[in-house]
């Protein structure tokens, strides 16, 4: 068993955990308790670990993979201003910068 991903959420954790084992990779998605609660300690989230180790090498590269191709559509999604060059998140009608509407 080792960590191969350490994602913000759970749903992020099955995404991958999904992905590798669609690809023949057994793995496990371990809920990490939060720890703190006062706002000094951060919280841990959930980490994708694989069942077999000699799996590692290639879990990573599947791992790399996915994080690029959600990369790519996080900044298909994006709006492009054409009047001060600035990108707005997805869903955005106008500029968050300069106000213009797209
Ligand atoms: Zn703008």
């Amino acid at each position: 068993m080792k960590p191969v991903y350490h994602a913000a959420t759970l749903v992020d954790a099955q995404v991958f955990a999904d992905c590798l084992e669609g690809n023949g990779i057994p793995c496990v998605v371990l809920q990490q308790n939060a720890v703190g609660g006062l706002g000094e300690l951060p919280v841990i989230g959930p980490e994708v670990w694989i069942r077999r180790d000699e799996d590692q090498v290639r879990a990573i590269e599947l791992v790399a993979m996915l994080e690029r191709d959600i990369a790519a559509q996080r900044d298909d999604l994006q709006r492009h201003c054409e009047h001060c060059n600035e990108t707005s998140p997805a869903g955005f009608d106008i500029c968050w910068r300069c106000g213009r509407a797209f």
